[in-house]
């Protein structure tokens, strides 16, 4: 399958090689026809799937040929997500792809957790909305917005969006669109809850399901330590100075242990800053970018964020604390090593998780020798 079989639009074809995609990757192969024949869809994919193109493009095509001079200076198409880093993201990649369209296409991303003024002024004539739900039903409220023009709307991440409570947000959200429209909703797990979304808002859907993939684990090393709790913060300033790493993302269990993590990197002059639910959004945005950036050395994350953040071929990631289920320990580690660059992930493990850590290799049928970090002089 080539790009050139799905009909896109040639300004569109040329930014996708501006990009440097080669070709579709599954959920885009899958995807894109569906949504082109105006169809609903439900895609069970995760973040590093192209789920983002998969919506993106399609509907970048549909605004250039259908009703392609109505320019009504509303949003023809709202996409949801649950955070303000996803809503960024999202936005980056429609800008990516709108270069040079021979019908401007105007996107935006609005986000809580900063001032609602300028946005306000700057939500006039966007054709593509990005929101997370509470600041879109604020700026609804304040009449900055008026939704009754979407054509299209795109639920991504959805089942984060249930995880963090959105779910009246949402639901309120619905009740102001036309009932008229495509719809498409994106998630990495399927809920009762969300069987309950999908319900009542999509109209015969089309299911595409991207199975989690292996293979693309299976390029990642992965090595492990046994080490007790009061070694891991030595263990882990060892390993970062031993192997001179430049970019690190280190998981723990809680928002707590991110913070202390980090505190004592920083204290010992590795640069470092922590990410979580209880950070306000642009404390979080700003590490994002700091880290992606290469001027912050060390991120330290819980695992809530590490589904919705966009790194990519970071060439570490320490596990200092092991993740509950083999589906996060995926989550996490597969944010090394991705778009076929190498990586290593690298799993702190108290001997009584023994057990634990061998269910999760297990089921990613990895094995993994481990070393005893009392071997080791640090
Ligand atoms: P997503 O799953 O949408 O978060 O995308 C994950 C990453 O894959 C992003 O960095 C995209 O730029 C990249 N990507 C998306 N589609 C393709 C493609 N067809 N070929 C190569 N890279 C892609």
């Amino acid at each position: 399958m080539s790009f050139e079989k799905l009909n896109l639009h040639p300004s569109i074809l040329a930014n996708i090689i501006a990009l440097g995609y080669k070709t579709p990757t599954p959920i885009q192969a899958q995807g894109i026809p569906v949504v082109l024949k105006g169809q609903d869809l439900l895609g069970i994919a995760k973040t590093g799937s192209g789920k983002t193109a998969s919506f993106v493009l399609p509907i970048l095509n549909q605004l250039l040929t259908v009703n392609a001079g109505e320019r009504n200076r509303q949003p023809r198409v709202l996409v949801l997500v649950p955070t303000r880093e996803l809503a960024v993201q999202v936005a980056e990649v429609f800008k990516e792809l709108s270069i040079n369209l021979p019908q401007p296409v105007k996107s935006m991303a609005v986000y809580g957790g900063v001032s609602i003024n300028p946005q306000m002024k700057a939500i006039y004539g966007v054709d593509v909305l990005i929101a997370t739900p509470g600041r879109l039903l604020d700026l609804q409220g304040s009449n900055a917005v008026d939704l009754s023009k979407v054509e299209t709307l795109v639920l991504d991440e959805a089942d984060k969006m249930l995880n963090l409570g959105f779910q009246d947000e949402m639901q309120e959200i619905f009740e102001r669109l036309p009932k008229r429209r495509q719809n498409m909703l994106f998630s990495a797990t399927l809920s009762d809850q969300l069987s309950g979304i999908n319900r009542v808002l999509l109209l015969d859907p089309v299911v595409i399901e991207i199975e989690e993939k292996v293979d693309e684990v299976e390029l990642i090393n992965l090595s492990g330590y046994f080490v007790s709790d009061d070694r891991k913060g030595p263990l882990l300033r060892h390993l970062i100075r031993e192997q001179d790493m430049k970019q690190v993302l280190v998981f723990t269990s809680s928002g707590l242990k991110a913070d202390k993590v980090a505190g004592k990197l920083s204290k010992n002059g590795i640069q470092a800053l922590s990410i979580h639910g209880k950070k306000s959004q642009s404390a979080r945005m700003g590490a994002l970018d700091k880290f992606k950036s290469g001027e912050l050395r060390v991120l330290v994350a819980t695992d809530l964020i590490s589904r919705g953040i966009d790194i990519n071929e970071l060439p570490f990631v320490i596990n200092y604390e092991l993740p509950r289920s083999p589906k996060d320990f995926v989550h996490r580690v597969g944010r090394t090593g991705r778009a076929k660059s190498e990586g290593l992930a690298i799993t702190f493990v108290a001997r009584e998780e023994t057990h634990h850590f061998k269910v999760i290799l297990k089921k990613m049928k990895r094995y993994i020798d481990m070393i005893d970090s009392e071997t080791l002089d640090f």
